[in-house]
């Protein structure tokens, strides 16, 4: 549209100026044209003078009039040579004496209306001769010069036509004839203005078919027009022709190119406009991509924490004016990283896009699911009450706890969820993530199966964590750490083996258990010192406990530790420590999933002499063939089967159970958390020779053990088992 304007505008333009040039043109060829005939009229005026300034003239006119002479001389020669159509003689007494009309000589009779019209120049130019004086006074004046040439010219209408009359004073030459009066003849030569005269000036001024008509006619369109005035001003005749136009003709000689190029700036803006359009459009889709991937996860296509921050305030809004409650759930999964490690990144990228997909299943078409990061997702669930919210993270728990199949083959993920419900409008959008968040962590560290519920007392909880990790720091660097032995017996009551327990005598809480100060050093990265000081202190106490073997747990947070075998080389070597007599206790967890650093790191303790054994069997996904992948030298039954043995059937059909896969497999086994004769004796019956429990004796110093030592080498029944109290306690 732009360029269409601007084409309108460079053509009016053009014709603006073209109008104007034509203008500009046309008042020249006016000006010329004026110009042009008075300049003809003066021509023609000043021709007869030849034959009025002349001696000869004044005798045979004025002196004495010689009619043949006149007509010889003045009528042919005018009309004869000079193309005159008129010629008069008036005497002094301004009476016509001789008039040649045409051819004819004696035409008086026909000029009265030449008369007439003549009339205002004759009188002109008597004035002019009374102005002179006296001719002989004059040609003194002109000393030799003929006088000068006294007439007058104008256009007249007569019956004849329409005329350019011209009056001439008849004077002497050189003065050898001089009228006898003051007053001489006068000499009248006209001109018919028509047709041909006007060629002449058409010819001359290079007019296009030039016409004349009278004034007041009819105009030819599109003719320029010049009105000719007789010698009162009236208006006599029109004078029309065809004007040039330079402004026109180069209108229309460029008005093709100029169209041309019109239509080529069409095209061209068309096209301009048309890529504009598409790249428009590019932007307009590439700006809503963005858009999306600024509030999208590009792995599973699900909203973001963006997206989800803004979907909490639409949420909270709701509440505000609804009195809608809400929950958060924040969902971890628990086996992300093993099954990353084992399978590869594409596994995981796999796994991520079914647990997306099975958890949108349980979300309501109000519901939100998010994908916060790597293996972390959120739902905000709608309208929820605490019952809705428990099934919800129930059912979320048990879709990741089934097995997923996944290109690398079956995984079991299992997830971990945090929930909190949300039912004041006052707590932000980013406060309703944290909750469910701190519940989730809460849920983590408990290692309880199902899932956390926010509760406000959570906060001061996790304070004390943070405390306690800080804490935790300060006692492993200062020594405020110390390490308990739990007896291990043979079913005869020998004591056999010891197993190393990390103890913490916080000097303001008392005892903190291993159970809450482990987990935090395995998050905070503080498990690599926490490890080597359990290890070097039992490697040194190896050194007067006998031959006593003893058993060390190492968390798979540790054990991952790229430079956890080195540096138990280095503390091997330090400590000179009998590698045959220390059991590494690992559990299930570290051996999920296909991974070969572990089964390296295995074979390495293996080869560097240490024992391995598998702790809390039974527990976990016990899989007989980890069992045969891994060197693993022993079981250990958990304590949740020892501690139903006698009362659940089950729990002994579990024990019975893994005791003959041990067989089956040439594995050492030995139960834990032995706290009853009757649970003694239900693991003698299933063939369980080893034994660790309270019953035996709890974790204590490692002064105890070597008391306990020395009264081992007297033997002991089964049934004299010693009480609980003379063995004593490390707590
Ligand atoms: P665990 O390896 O299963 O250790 C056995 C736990 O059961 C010990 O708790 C022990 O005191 C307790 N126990 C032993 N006999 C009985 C019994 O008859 N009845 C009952 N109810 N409990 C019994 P503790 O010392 O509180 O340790 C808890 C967990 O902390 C351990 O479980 C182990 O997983 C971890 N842990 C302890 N010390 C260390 C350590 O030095 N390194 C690592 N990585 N983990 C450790
Ligand atoms: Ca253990
Ligand atoms: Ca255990």
């Amino acid at each position: 549209m732009v360029s269409a304007a601007l084409g309108i505008g460079v053509i009016t333009a053009l014709m603006a100026f073209a109008n104007m040039a034509d203008r500009a043109a046309l008042q020249r060829e006016q000006q010329l044209l004026q110009k042009g005939f008075s300049g003809l009229l003066q021509e023609q005026a000043k021709r007869p003078s030849a034959v009025a300034l002349w001696d000869d003239a004044v005798k045979n006119l004025d002196v004495s009039f010689d009619h043949d002479w006149t007509e010889s001389n003045i009528g042919q020669y005018l009309a004869g040579v000079q193309g005159f159509e008129l010629a008069v003689v008036l005497d002094r007494e301004d009476q016509p004496v001789f008039a040649m009309v045409g051819d004819d000589p004696n035409a008086i009779a026909q000029i009265d209306s030449v008369l007439i019209a003549a009339a205002p120049i004759v009188e002109k130019v008597r004035k002019a001769e009374e102005r002179r004086g006296p001719i002989e006074d004059h040609l003194r004046e002109m000393a030799g010069q003929p006088p000068l040439v006294i007439y007058s010219t104008a256009v007249s209408k007569t019956d004849l036509g329409l005329m350019a009359l011209t009056a001439t004073l008849v004077q002497p030459d050189f003065g050898l004839t001089l009228p006898e009066t003051s007053r001489s003849a006068v000499l009248i030569s006209g001109e018919i203005i028509d047709q041909g005269f006007l060629s002449d000036l058409a010819v001359r001024y290079l007019l296009n078919e030039a016409t004349l008509h009278a004034p007041d006619a009819e105009r030819v369109p599109g003719h320029a027009a010049l009105l000719v005035h007789d010698s009162s001003g009236h208006p006599v005749a029109r004078i029309e022709w065809h004007p040039q136009s330079p402004g026109a003709d180069m209108l229309r000689m460029s008005m093709p190119l100029v169209l041309v190029a019109l239509v080529a700036l069409i095209i061209l803006a068309m096209r301009y406009q048309h890529r504009g359009r598409k790249a428009t459009q590019r932007l307009i889709e590439s700006e809503a991509r963005v858009a999306h991937l600024a509030y999208h996860d590009t792995l599973t296509g699900l909203p973001n924490h963006l997206r989800l921050l803004d979907h909490l305030g639409d949420a909270i809004e709701r509440l505000r004016n609804e009195r809608q409650p809400f929950a958060v759930h924040c969902i971890d999964l628990n086996r992300f990283n093993e099954i990353n490690d084992s399978f590869g990144q594409q596994a995981s990228d796999d796994l991520i896009r079914e647990v997306a997909r099975l958890f949108s299943l349980c979300c309501g078409p109000e519901d939100l699911l998010a994908r916060l990061g790597k293996d972390e997702f959120a739902i905000v669930q709608a309208g929820a009450t605490p019952d809705r919210a428990d099934a919800l993270a129930a059912r979320l728990m048990e879709l990741a706890g089934k097995p997923v199949e996944i290109a690398a083959g079956r995984v079991f993920s299992g997830c971990t969820v945090g929930v909190a419900l949300i039912d004041d409008p006052e707590v932000a959008a980013s406060e309703c993530v944290r909750r469910a968040d701190l519940a989730l962590n809460m849920a983590k560290i408990s290692r309880k199966c199902g899932h956390g519920m926010y509760e406000p007392g959570m906060d001061g909880d996790l304070r004390q964590r943070l405390e306690l990790r800080e804490d935790l720091r300060e006692a492993l660097a200062n020594g405020g750490l110390s390490v308990a032995y739990q007896p291990q017996v043979h079913q005869g009551g020998k004591l056999y083996g010891v197993e190393a327990l990390a103890r913490w005598h916080h000097p303001v809480r008392g005892h903190v258990p291993p159970s809450l100060f482990v987990p935090i050093a395995e998050e905070s990265g503080l498990i690599d010192q926490l490890g080597t000081f359990v290890l070097r202190r039992a490697f040194e106490d190896s050194k007067v406990l006998g031959n006593l073997r003893i058993a060390v747990n190492i968390s798979a947070a540790q054990i991952r530790l790229s430079d956890f075998v080195p540096e138990l080389k280095l503390l091997v070597e330090e400590t000179g420590v009998d590698t045959r007599r220390i059991e590494l206790e690992i559990t299930e967890g570290l051996l999920l999933g296909d991974d070969r650093t572990t089964e390296q790191t295995l074979g390495q303790l293996r080869d560097l002499g240490f024992r391995i054994a598998l702790d809390d069997f039974g527990t976990g996904y016990s899989s007989l063939s980890y069992l045969q992948r891994y060197p693993i030298d022993k079981i250990k039954i958990d304590r949740s089967f020892i501690s139903n043995l006698g009362t659940d059937s089950s729990a002994d059909a579990v024990v019975n159970a893994i005791v003959r896969l041990a067989r089956a497999l040439r594995l050492d086994v030995i139960a834990e958390g032995v706290e009853t004769e009757i649970q003694r004796v239900c693991l003698a019956a299933a063939g369980c020779d080893d034994i660790q429990g309270y019953l035996f004796g709890k974790p204590m110093p490692v002064l105890a053990i070597q008391d306990m030592m020395k009264d081992d080498n007297a033997p002991v029944a089964p049934d004299t088992v010693r009480p609980l109290a003379v063995l004593g306690s490390a707590r």
